[in-house]
């Protein structure tokens, strides 16, 4: 475990915080985030601050702090994860849970997503603290377990069981927005205003039948193999929404179904795929026109 002695100003070196926040191993499944929640919750202590834990599971807490504020303004909530995704099986330049600084990165598990987010959270809170900032509303620190496998103890459990640790929020600071994102020429800061949506699309590819003894070009299932390419293509020539394919975060191809005879070479083919996405500041109806578009493209 690491150390919480020495912490006094550790809001002040936000980069040293992330490094030992990384090396506690927080894989979810299983998680483990309690030695690294405890940590917190020591951190925030130290500055002053009271804490709240609060657990489906004792393995499995979540904490919760509030700086107060003049009450002029909404309660504001900043809140992020610790849990991590796996390692295994994968190859890492350094190690995942040292946290090592390399020319001026730090290298870790979680380095991205998101102890970073938390080291920056916790400094801001701690440093307000410290500074007796009183903001126009109170700021609500939440420290979650269990992101990366669903929610269950984490995000879940607040919102069904203490929501009232909640009340009065209007807008919250947390893993998405806010970062760089190009959008064609454009470069945007977004604003998340719900999670991710599936937007499913069916698509046929025609092509001639013949005998699946013989050889033949142009068939459908050839044309199905360049499919995915064609939807790119699609995606691509809508330059008057300046969208660009990697802001479609997923694309899944879930079924492809043929009408097909004994010996016979498929000639029609349904090609199902669907598509997730960060709504940002796209409208849905947009997003929703440009699939029916490459849809329609995509039938030949
Ligand atoms: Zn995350």
């Amino acid at each position: 475990m690491v150390s919480a002695s020495n912490t006094s100003s550790i809001y002040q070196r936000p980069a040293e915080l992330l490094q030992r926040l990384i090396q506690f191993d927080t894989t979810n499944p299983p998680g483990n985030e309690t030695e690294c929640i405890a940590y917190i919750d020591t951190l925030l202590k130290k500055a002053g601050l009271e804490t709240t834990r609060l657990a489906k599971d004792p393995n499995r807490p979540n904490l919760i702090t509030r700086l107060k504020g003049r009450g002029s303004a909404p309660p504001l909530l900043l809140y992020g994860h610790v849990d991590v995704v796996t390692t295994t099986d994968q190859e890492w330049t350094h190690p995942p849970f040292e946290g090592k600084l390399v020319d001026d990165f730090i290298w870790g598990r979680g380095a991205l997503d998101m102890k970073s987010g938390i080291a920056m959270m916790l400094s801001a809170v701690m440093r307000a603290k410290t500074d007796n900032l009183i903001p126009a509303g109170d700021i609500v620190l939440a420290i979650l377990c269990d992101e990366e496998a669903g929610g269950e103890y984490g995000a879940k459990y607040l919102v069904e069981n203490h929501s009232d640790q909640f009340s009065g929020i209007q807008y919250a600071l947390g893993e998405f927005g806010s970062f760089t994102n190009h959008i064609g020429p454009k470069r945007f800061y977004p604003i998340q205003i719900a999670e991710k949506q599936i937007c499913w699309i069916k698509a046929t590819v025609r092509g001639p039948s013949g005998h699946g003894a013989l050889h033949m070009r142009g068939g459908a299932m050839s044309k199905l193999a360049d499919s995915s390419k064609g939807v790119k293509s699609a995606l691509d020539s809508f330059s008057k929404w300046k969208l660009t394919f990697h802001n479609l975060n997923e694309m899944y191809c879930v079924s492809i179904r043929g009408k097909m005879k004994q010996l016979r070479v498929k000639s029609r083919l349904d090609l199902t795929p669907f598509f997730s996405y960060v709504v940002v500041n796209v409208p849905f109806r947009k997003i929703c026109r440009l699939f029916e578009e490459v849809r329609i493209g995509l039938k030949t």
